[in-house]
């Protein structure tokens, strides 16, 4: 069994944040060391250590987690100028939570990554 992180404290709201959406599933809360003027991390309630650990029963899930973030863009107004979602993946990819979580950001030119 993969272990628990602080994003469950997150979800179950035993710790603060500020969390801007949340149903059954999916969780969105703004990062705390925002890397952007918006950096907002969609999570789904489910522990799911890394995207190695996606399992085909997900994939519902990981859809859903794209949904949340398109209409979170569209609220914090960034839809049109754009925004970037990136999903880190272990020590290589920089990964420090696991604990999958798409990273919404955007509010500025990004600039290239590749
Ligand atoms: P990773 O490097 O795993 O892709 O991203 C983890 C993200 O979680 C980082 O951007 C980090 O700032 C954020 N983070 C870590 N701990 C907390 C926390 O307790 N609260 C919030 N809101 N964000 C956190």
């Amino acid at each position: 069994m993969p272990e628990e992180t602080v994003f469950r404290k997150i979800i179950n709201k035993e710790i603060p944040s500020d969390i801007l959406y949340q149903d059954d599933y999916v969780t969105a809360f703004r990062d705390i060391a925002p890397q952007a003027p918006t950096h907002i991390l969609i999570i789904p309630n489910k522990l799911i250590a890394t995207v190695n650990d996606i399992e085909i029963e997900d994939e519902q899930l990981i859809g859903k987690m794209y949904t949340v973030a398109k209409n979170i863009a569209k609220q914090q107004g960034i839809a049109k100028s754009g925004y970037r979602l990136i999903m880190n993946c272990n020590q290589d990819g920089g990964q420090e939570v696991y604990h999958i979580h798409l990273h919404l950001l955007g509010g500025k030119q990004l600039g290239n990554l590749l």
